[in-house]
């Protein structure tokens, strides 16, 4: 049999971004030929975007019920995961807020945004929002805070149901979960071919003006810093620092344990990738009990993306920020909360945080094509945030056995 050579999904996408910067640079008067498959590929994932939220939502909250004494677990998992997200968006808000990467970025976008629609819609409504009056048309609008919220009540609610009810839904959940994620590992691989034709399009639609390509480079790059070094302060600072304070142990020599998960996940961005490496480390190096690790670890990869959570905040203030929109207190706060349920329904595969940032978006009624505009940072951004969300999941998993009891080897 031959061996056919093959190159790496993330190194593909790199390729493919880079060819369509030269494309957009060199040759943009034809970028309207190639600009099709960035507008295919973002089709893509906006058309997985709903069944694959939904699904993974139902798994993983009737999972919870599985069995009886769980239920403690569970809460302190879920008030460990909200915590720690809490704090990376919020820690994305403050440096977004004193960096101001996006404010003078030339977008040269057909969308022009002189005023929001939120703006016409209180705080109170926006909560209001969040209980669907109709789950099908909130489906049908693509309004993902109903969803998110109709399905983690029906997902709780298959818990407490008969066992033959609980047991069908649940293997139905799970069924259309897992055959979502492979139709979103079909459009995931079409990446590298749509971000080509993402950037072509992006870069195309400067180029010419260097003053404004240079702008859009120069804020990209501040952009990507702030949430590279988010990320990485709240994988070395803040996750440790809570992770000492209520375990007394070591966080860093924790940290190598699980580092081949964490690599997995930075080499793939993806944070499932490193589930089936971490549920063997967690347990047979750091001592964690199988019972404790395979509830939290799966549901964390589900549930909790710090990583993804101050990304999303930060894009979205990023990209009000290109628009020049002003956005109030109130706004943030519902960006910050948004991106938290964001994360919450975020899959743990490569870009899946991007396609939720149309929620993120369309929670404050930004235009979706300043998707577009950050598309080129991308991939090492994705790998960073995986890696982090994947290290909240464990110190996560650590802190519950602990709590429990556990003996730590640490
Ligand atoms: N790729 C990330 C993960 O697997 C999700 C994301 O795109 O934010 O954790």
């Amino acid at each position: 049999m031959k061996k056919r050579f093959k190159l790496a999904l993330p190194w593909q996408i790199l390729i493919g971004i880079t060819l369509g910067a030269i494309f957009g640079i060199f040759a943009h008067e034809y970028v309207d030929y190639v600009k099709w498959l960035g507008d295919l590929f973002l089709r893509g994932l906006k058309m997985v975007v709903i069944p694959l939220v939904f699904s993974a939502l139902i798994m993983g909250v009737s999972s919870i019920g599985e069995s009886k004494d769980l239920g403690r677990i569970a809460g302190k998992t879920f008030l460990y995961y909200i915590i720690t997200t809490a704090l990376a968006s919020t820690l994305g808000l403050l440096l977004v807020n004193i960096f101001k990467p996006g404010v003078g970025v030339d977008l040269k976008l057909s969308e022009t945004v002189t005023e929001i629609s939120s703006t016409k819609i209180s705080f109170v409504d926006q909560l209001l929002g969040i209980v669907p009056e109709n789950i099908v048309k909130a489906m049908a609008d693509g309004n993902m805070l109903p969803i998110i919220f109709f399905a983690i009540m029906f997902g709780y609610f298959i818990t407490v149901s008969k066992d033959k009810t609980r047991i069908q839904l649940t293997d139905l959940f799970n069924g259309i979960y897992e055959v979502m994620i492979k139709l979103t590992f079909l459009v995931i691989r079409f990446a590298p071919i749509g971000l080509f034709g993402v950037v072509a399009g992006v870069v195309g639609a400067q180029a010419g003006d260097t003053e404004a390509l240079a702008t859009l480079f120069g804020s990209l790059g501040i952009y990507a810093a702030i949430i590279g070094g988010g990320c990485i302060f709240h994988g070395v600072a803040t996750l440790p620092a809570l992770f000492a304070a209520l375990t007394r142990k070591n966080p860093f020599k924790f940290m190598k344990q699980v580092s081949p998960g964490l690599l997995t996940s930075f080499a793939t961005a993806s944070s499932a990738a490193s589930l089936p490496i971490n549920l063997e480390d967690i347990h047979v190096k750091t001592g964690v009990s199988r019972k404790i690790a395979s509830f939290c670890l799966p549901l964390g990869n589900t549930v909790n993306m710090n990583g993804t959570a101050l990304f999303e905040s930060v894009t979205a203030i990023f990209v009000a920020q290109a628009y020049g929109i002003d956005l109030t207190i109130a706004q943030q706060i519902i960006i910050v909360l948004t991106s938290l349920l964001a994360a919450v329904g975020t899959a743990g595969i490569p870009l899946a945080g991007l396609v939720m940032l149309a929620v993120v978006l369309n929670a404050v009624g930004l235009p979706l094509e300043g998707i577009g505009l950050v598309l080129v940072v991308q991939q090492p951004l994705d790998m960073i945030r995986s890696a982090v969300n994947v290290w909240g999941d464990c110190t996560g998993a650590a802190v519950v056995a602990h709590s429990e009891g556990e003996n730590l080897n640490l």
